[in-house]
């Protein structure tokens, strides 16, 4: 798959609207007004969930630009929750998002890797 162009319009037909709409299977992990957390079908740790914003958003930098800021603060107060009831607050987890070619993003909705599980070492490697 070809890497996100953070300015491209909203496609509703991404994988993760897809899955909003139930039209494609998730295992979920936690849902709100903001918010719905699901295992990444791909997990790079013991633990790896993604954070989506119910909104139509591209990119973080999309969200950040045009969110409405309740819209914006419920979806970072989801992601605290889902780490919460995860247990990972004490053993410590990593927030990453990925934006843009060089940032890897693939999936053209906006989306927060939670990872945990296992000590993940320093920051970025390869
Ligand atoms: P990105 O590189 O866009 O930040 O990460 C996209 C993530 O979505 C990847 O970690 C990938 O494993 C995950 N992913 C892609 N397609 C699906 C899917 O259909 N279901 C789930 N649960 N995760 C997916």
């Amino acid at each position: 798959m070809d890497a996100v162009d953070p300015t491209q319009p909203y496609d509703p037909e991404n994988i993760f609207a897809r899955i909003l709409r139930g039209e494609l299977p998730c295992e979920k992990v936690y849902e709100d007004e903001f918010a719905l957390a699901f295992n990444d079908i791909g997990p790079q740790a013991p633990v790896h969930v993604l954070v989506i914003p119910k909104g139509e958003y591209v990119s973080w930098d999309d969200f950040c630009l045009k969110a409405p800021d309740a819209e914006i603060a419920g979806f970072i107060r989801a992601v605290g929750k889902v780490a919460r009831d995860l247990g990972l607050v004490e053993p410590g987890y990593r927030l990453l998002n990925n934006v843009g070619p060089d940032g890897g993003q693939i999936v053209p909705h906006m989306h927060v890797h939670l990872c945990g599980g296992k000590p993940l070492g320093r920051m970025i490697s390869g």
